[in-house]
């Protein structure tokens, strides 16, 4: 009889065609990455405009600055994270209009 306990292995998605600094490219885009593209992406992949962005308002904000997020459910806390800007910052609050969106290849669309 097995005595530990086994780990669940990590879901790991497919790579997506995604838009990048490079122009789109097939990657696998784990959540912390996606947010890294999508905020290089709101700032035409401008490194630098993406250092000075002070849009504390913005839900991604926390994690530009922190580079990831960390702590307590941070994975949960990311996907809410992403799910929150594509309805409220990219949609204005329509979410027929998050599930409509056919932009397959901005970074959060796996996730949205
Ligand atoms: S934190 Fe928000 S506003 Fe600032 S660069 Fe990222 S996506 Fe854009
Ligand atoms: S996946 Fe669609 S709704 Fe979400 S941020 Fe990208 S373009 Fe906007």
């Amino acid at each position: 009889m097995e005595t530990e306990k086994t780990k669940k292995p990590k879901r790991v998605r497919g790579p997506v065609q995604v838009r990048t600094d490079k122009g789109i490219q097939e990657l696998r885009v784990t959540k912390s990455k996606a947010v890294k593209l999508r905020c290089l992406d709101c700032c035409a992949f401008n490194k630098k405009q993406v250092k000075e962005c002070d849009a504390t308002n913005c839900v991604l904000y926390e994690m530009k600055i922190k580079g990831k997020l960390e702590g307590e459910k941070a994975g949960m806390r990311r996907a809410r994270a992403i799910k929150t800007y594509c309805r409220v910052h990219c949609m204005n609050e329509q979410r027929d209009l998050v599930k409509q969106c056919n932009d397959i290849n901005c970074s959060f669309h796996q996730y949205k």
